[in-house]
């Protein structure tokens, strides 16, 4: 079932929460939405499940009008939407084949109740806790019995709101795969929210880019994390990142303090820009250490990530930029050459007043 917003505004008091905002979720394909603390995600989410109406603005669920300005067309009970929240909110007096039992009250006969609770308990692995009440399991297998709720069901849509924010790596790890199984298996259209950039890049077919109750940029992981719209995006995904002012000579060549050097140039990249200051964005893989390498500077700061380390290297010309090492043999105070082994990413919107560079 695609989704398709138009020109939604929501406002809180004098908060606006969304803001003119369009988007379109294709049928069957796992968007994750994803922004700051505040920047409007669960209000577009209530918005759309029919529990709050637009100020202005249009929903449509499938091509059919849900809901209108100041109006809620279709109730939420009819728009065949599952959700899990942050809360989970089982109820805590039954056991999780109840709370199962409970969500299908009134959907289907006694027979199918049984045999759809059989299923979606294997399907996630709680079988065995079928007689146990919510605050006997862990917080992961809550979270499992929270998202088995929501998908017995049958949703056209599953909505999961941060689901992973309380729980450990290794278990957050393992029920984000969960997530992306289930919108699989159960072939929903699947908005994911959260303000995690990594689970985002992780698990979505596409992600929106939110801030301010604006869709900021839509597009598949990759291209969101190479070839982000603004100096927001490429902040926001995948910190640290390294963006230079520059200047764009001709195609494919970008002039930054330490040289010229190869860049993507594109559709994003009108010709308008050529000769003009431009922002470049080095992400921190594209420097690697290189006895020739036009960079020169000291090491600042080093920081232990586990696998590797990220080091913030202050240049000769008075930069800061950061860089990834695989040694521990990088330490503070030690001068380093690096070398740009990757074409730099010209951001594509930005105005003069963005271009503030990582000058010390
Ligand atoms: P996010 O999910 O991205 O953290 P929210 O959608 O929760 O953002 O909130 C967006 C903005 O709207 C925030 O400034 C928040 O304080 C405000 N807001 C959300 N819900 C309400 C509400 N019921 N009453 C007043 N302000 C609200």
């Amino acid at each position: 079932m695609s989704i398709e917003f138009r020109n939604i505004t929501k406002r809180f008091d004098n908060i606006t929460a969304i803001d003119n905002l369009s988007l379109t979720v294709p049928g069957e394909r796992l968007m994750c939405l994803v922004g700051p603390s505040g920047s409007g995600k669960s209000t577009l989410l209530l918005l759309l499940t029919g529990l709050l109406a637009p100020d202005e603005g249009e929903i449509s669920i499938n091509g059919k009008l849900v809901s209108a300005a100041d109006k809620i067309i279709v109730p939420p009970h009819q728009r065949q939407i599952g959700m899990v929240f942050q809360t989970l909110a089982l109820w805590p007096h039954m056991t999780i084949r109840k709370n199962l039992t409970f969500a299908l009250k009134e959907h289907c006969t006694v027979s199918e109740q049984h045999s759809r609770i059989d299923f979606i308990l294997r399907q996630m692995d709680i079988a065995q806790y079928e007689n146990a009440y919510p605050a006997f399991i862990s917080g992961g297998e809550c979270q499992r019995v929270a998202l088995a709720r929501a998908l017995i069901l049958k949703p056209r849509i599953f909505l999961v709101d941060e689901p992973l924010s309380n729980l450990d790596q290794n278990l957050a790890e393992k029920l984000l795969y969960q997530i992306r199984k289930s919108h699989e298996d159960f072939g929903t259209t699947t908005i994911y929210v959260t303000h995690n950039q990594s689970e985002a890049l992780a698990i979505a077919d596409i992600v929106a880019v939110m801030n301010k109750g604006k869709i900021i940029q839509v597009a598949p992981p990759q291209e969101i994390y190479e070839r982000p719209i603004n100096k927001f995006v490429a902040s926001f995904i995948a910190p640290p990142s390294n963006l230079i002012e520059g200047e764009l000579l001709e195609t494919h060549q970008v002039k930054i303090p330490w040289g010229v050097f190869t860049c993507h140039s594109d559709e994003a990249n009108p010709l308008s820009q050529r000769n003009k200051k431009v922002m470049a964005l080095i992400r921190p893989e594209y420097l690697v250490p290189g006895p020739n390498g036009p960079i020169k500077g000291k090491i600042i700061e080093t920081s232990f990530r586990g696998a590797y380390w990220v080091i913030t290297l202050l240049t000769e010309n008075n930069f800061r930029l950061y860089y990834y090492a695989q040694s521990r043999f990088s330490e503070i105070g030690k001068i380093i050459t690096l070398t740009i082994n990757q074409p730099l990413w010209i951001i594509p919107e930005f105005t003069a007043e963005t271009l503030r560079t990582q000058r010390n």
